[in-house]
């Protein structure tokens, strides 16, 4: 099978920025045309060839495909919410090739088995593909190490106990000492409980006038700088979750002018929603970390725009109704992400914080240098491929969405841009219907 994807302008951040024919033969690229490389008589020459499948992206932006690195796919125990199914479904609707899939699944993926089985349902579901985080401590519960060779032998990518931090000083530094051992990444989920005050809100005018417990920026970032350390200390890699505060932003871009090997990601919400966005969504716009105040969503954009940020990730955590349904103190946290994170990215180009570069960079080919995947519009690599149309406009309708969750706070708003097809080792996993 072979699928020529023509006129549209190719991006790979730093390598490609062209009008480009790309030429698919079975799962990989074959062939790289710049247009005007090309005679005008010989432009077409991919589609009159025979058994070519020729796909028009005129207009439209031609990327490596996405990676979204931080995805709660809730199978195995909680498929009332997702499964992997629907979730990679959700992934390759919203432009993403691929996704990490965290391991606070019940049971939980803190052993070759269940990342084994969790791999074996995503191939069964031939959506998106699926690299699997195993668990840094046995059921979560930070008191003992996973055995990271037979996790990582298994499949899984990288470790991470994200939901729940690490609280144990000692057994993060054996943690990363052992994934560097065996070439895991360690991604972090930031939180001092100690200093979190048992709030359900960010901490500050609005969570008092609301009458909910505040989480003070400090418990998130006190344990980013703890991570720092520890990742200096141990000359091993670390990649920060989520990040949502200004003071994590600041220690971020300090260590990495230090040399230290920290990476970052934040997700849509914490660049487009501030804590009052609790006064008009309630639960939706309940989770952990919780939406900040303005100065700090002005501190994401400004790491994102400098480079401090390397990653647009969604935490897509799905949660039924009934979970969301109910007083705020008792709600779940989390909102699904995986089918607007590209027209929210999409907002932020428009609203000139960073450039289409960056953010195909941030969603695409950084998640992949950070987990050392293979990926970029080249000849021969595998044909995994995002295609973006920058001006189709669109009402954000949940009702339509693929996952099995509707908790977003983004239902109703007016997006411009958004993903029209997604492509993993040559074979369309989605394509936008224009009617
Ligand atoms: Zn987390």
């Amino acid at each position: 099978m072979r699928i020529a994807i023509q006129g549209g302008r190719v991006i790979e951040p730093g390598h490609l920025d062209a009008i480009a024919d790309i030429l698919i033969e079975d799962d990989k690229i074959a062939k790289i045309i710049k247009t005007d490389e090309i005679e005008p008589a010989k432009s077409t020459a991919a589609s009159q060839m025979p058994d070519v499948r020729t796909i028009d992206a005129a207009a439209k932006i031609v990327c490596p495909g996405f990676i979204d690195m931080h995805v709660h796919l809730r199978e195995p125990g909680h498929e009332y919410k997702e499964t992997i199914e629907t979730g990679c479904r959700a992934a390759a609707w919203g432009g993403f090739s691929a996704v990490c899939a965290m391991p606070n699944t019940n049971p939980v993926n803190d052993n070759g088995q269940i990342t084994e089985y969790i791999l074996s349902r995503a191939v069964q579901a031939n959506f998106a593909r699926v690299y699997p985080v195993g668990a840094i401590s046995k059921g979560l519960e930070g008191q003992k190490l996973c055995e990271f060779e037979k996790l990582k032998a298994s499949g899984a990518i990288a470790v991470s106990d994200d939901g729940l931090p690490v609280m144990d000083d000692q057994l993060m530094r054996k943690a990363l000492e052992l994934a560097k051992n065996c070439g895991l990444l360690v991604i972090s989920h930031c939180e001092n409980l100690n200093l979190n005050a048992g709030g359900v809100m960010n901490a500050g005018p609005t969570a008092d006038q609301m009458g909910l417990a505040g989480i003070p920026n400090i418990s998130e970032s006190a344990m980013v700088e703890r991570d720092i350390a520890l990742s200096e200390l141990t000359e091993t890699p670390i990649h920060i979750a989520h990040v949502s505060t200004a003071e994590s932003v600041r220690a971020i871009r300090e260590a990495k002018i230090k040399g230290v090997a920290v990476t970052a990601e934040t997700a849509p919400h914490y660049f487009m929603l501030t804590d009052e966005a609790v006064r008009e969504y309630g639960t939706h716009a309940k989770m952990n970390p919780p939406l900040r105040a303005a100065k700090d969503r002005a501190a994401i954009r400004a790491g994102l725009a400098d480079g401090t940020i390397d990653v647009i990730a969604t935490d897509h955590a799905p949660h039924a109704a009934h979970e969301k349904t109910v007083e705020f103190d008792k709600a779940a946290n989390g909102i699904i992400g995986l089918e607007t994170a590209v027209s929210l990215g999409l907002k932020l180009v428009e609203e000139g914080v960073i450039s289409i570069s960056d953010l195909i960079e941030k969603m695409s080919t950084a998640p992949a240098r950070i987990l050392g995947l293979e990926n970029g519009i080249r000849i021969g690599r595998p044909a995994d491929i995002t295609i973006i149309d920058p001006d189709v406009a669109y009402n954000v309708d949940a009702t339509k969405f693929q996952s099995l969750s509707r908790n977003c706070p983004f239902e109703g708003w007016q997006l411009k841009g958004k993903p029209v097809l997604t492509m993993v080792a040559g074979q369309v996993i989605y394509e936008f219907d224009f009617e």
